[in-house]
């Protein structure tokens, strides 16, 4: 695109044109093992505002001109990153909280905040935003974008469930608002549905209105610990029956957070077995906190449980969260590539048995974590198979299995550039034919982040 039409649009200061100065915004969170390589001729472009993303987008259509959209940037599987001489779009001078509006119940907010951000706007509201995707740098339109899910899915489900109203931008600059602070809303197709999780193929998102709760009261955190991960895997279906239903149930190797809290300089609380579950209750009071605990302990036991522990106070809570919340970041560098796999959630035991199969027929170690409640998990493929030149082969082995269960090779990270390669083993051929015509519809120059989503 034109430089000099950029400054125009957006102000000198706003364009980066030398590589020294864009660095962080060529590559994303994906493990550098299979992260692809950036484009060489790329320049990055800061709109302050939707009229700015209007102008430049239209600038974009005229010249064919490709555009990566770029939000927090701890995206996992490359959508974010310049593949191709191209423009990354970064919205992150779009940071304001527009508005809490507690009567509500919704927040209003431009979509390059923080999800750190708004939560704590929430919160200073006496009001409560469920969802808790991993990395609170993401920014809110990222998150839509990519649909996170996170730990809290299990009582509250993803990103999809809260989002109540979108302004997005189209590939040929024209504004459209979708929905807005309505809790129901049959008027026509529903296109907001569509662009949550579009990965930023059919537009930019510029401003989200997210429906809120009020903050739960009482909370408790379980550590339950055993010394085999069936008899963990046993106590899910058990405690999603009972009539419990946490707000996480997460499971964990013990290696893997281990090397969490190790790399935060942190004490994992529990010293016995070697594999957890971490159970997050809530309610709207202790003694209803303590009930539920109980069941869930009962439950626990019966399947062999070796240890549970309850954390009560605030911040020994926050600790545990946070050791759960960076096992990513703590394995990154000896992490090849980290799955994304989902299956019914009665599988995830059958799934990581395969997965141990598959490991020792590769003569590796997998370890594994994930939303268990959810039958979300995330093998961690090791830099040995990168070495031994076998991390597509491994990975392409533990999707066909996910697949054979009825599963999808990603259930919360997306396709991205990363998983391109892969679709082939999933979904039938017309489907990516009905999305190739929607993406058409959308952005017929295909300008906005090619090669990324969509075979
Ligand atoms: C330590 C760690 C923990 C994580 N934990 C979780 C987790 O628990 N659950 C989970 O689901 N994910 C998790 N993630 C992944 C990541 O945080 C999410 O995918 C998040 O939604 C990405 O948001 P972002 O703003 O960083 O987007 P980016 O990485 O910048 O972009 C991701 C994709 O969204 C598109 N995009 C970004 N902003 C917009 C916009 N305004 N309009 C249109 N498209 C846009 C980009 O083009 C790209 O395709 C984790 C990541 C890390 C590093």
């Amino acid at each position: 695109m034109n430089i000099n039409n950029l400054r125009d649009i957006v102000g000198n200061d706003w364009v980066i044109t030398k590589r020294d100065q864009m660095e962080s915004y060529l590559v994303d969170e994906t493990a550098p093992a299979v992260r692809p390589k950036p484009a060489e001729n790329v320049i990055v472009v800061k709109p302050a505002n939707s009229q700015e993303i209007s102008a430049i987008l239209k600038l974009a259509n005229k010249d064919k001109s490709p555009v990566f959209i770029r939000g927090g940037g701890t995206g996992l599987c490359a959508g974010a990153m310049p593949i191709i001489d191209s423009t990354v779009l970064s919205m992150e001078r779009l940071d304001k909280v527009i508005e809490v509006d507690k009567d509500n119940l919704m927040v209003v907010v431009e979509a390059g905040v923080t999800l750190e951000k708004m939560l704590k706007a929430v919160e200073d509201a006496g009001l409560f935003f469920p969802p808790h995707p991993g990395d609170e740098g993401a920014q809110v339109g990222g998150l839509v974008a990519c649909n996170a899910g996170g730990a809290r899915a299990v009582k509250y489900g993803v990103i999809r469930n809260y989002v109540k109203g979108l302004e997005v931008i189209l590939p040929n600059g024209e504004i459209v608002n979708l929905g807005g602070k309505l809790l129901k809303n049959n008027q026509g197709l529903d296109l907001l549905q569509l662009i949550i999780h579009s990965e930023g193929i059919l537009g930019v998102i510029s401003k989200v209105i997210f429906r809120l709760y009020p903050k739960v009261s009482s909370s408790g955190t379980m550590i339950i610990t055993y010394d085999n991960r069936h008899n963990a895997m046993e106590s899910v279906p058990m405690i999603l029956r009972s009539g419990v239903m946490p707000l996480a149930i997460e499971y964990m190797d013990r290696t893997v957070i281990e090397t969490s809290a190790e790399y935060l300089g942190m004490q994992w609380p529990a010293t016995q077995g070697i594999a957890y579950l971490m159970v997050i209750l809530t309610g709207a009071n202790d003694d209803e906190v303590y009930l539920q605990a109980e069941q869930v302990s009962n439950i626990c036991t019966e399947c062999k449980s070796t240890d549970i522990l309850i954390a009560e106070r605030k911040d020994e809570q926050s600790a545990i969260l946070k050791m759960r919340s960076e096992i990513y970041s703590a394995m990154k560098d000896k992490t090849a590539d980290i799955l994304d796999v989902t299956v019914p959630p009665n599988s995830v035991g059958v799934i990581m048995d395969r997965v141990d199969d598959i490991a020792r027929y590769f003569d590796t170690t997998i370890p594994m974590y994930g939303h268990a409640g959810d039958g979300n998990f995330h093998p961690h493929l090791m830099n040995d198979l990168r070495d031994k030149g076998k991390v597509r082969e491994v990975k392409r082995e533990i999707y066909k299995e996910a697949i054979k269960l009825g599963g999808v090779i990603t259930g919360e990270h997306g396709i991205g550039v990363i998983r391109i390669s892969e679709l082939d083993l999933c979904l039938e051929t017309k489907p990516w034919e009905l999305m190739r015509g929607i993406k058409n519809v959308f952005d017929p120059n295909n300008i906005l982040n090619p090669g990324v989503a969509i075979l």
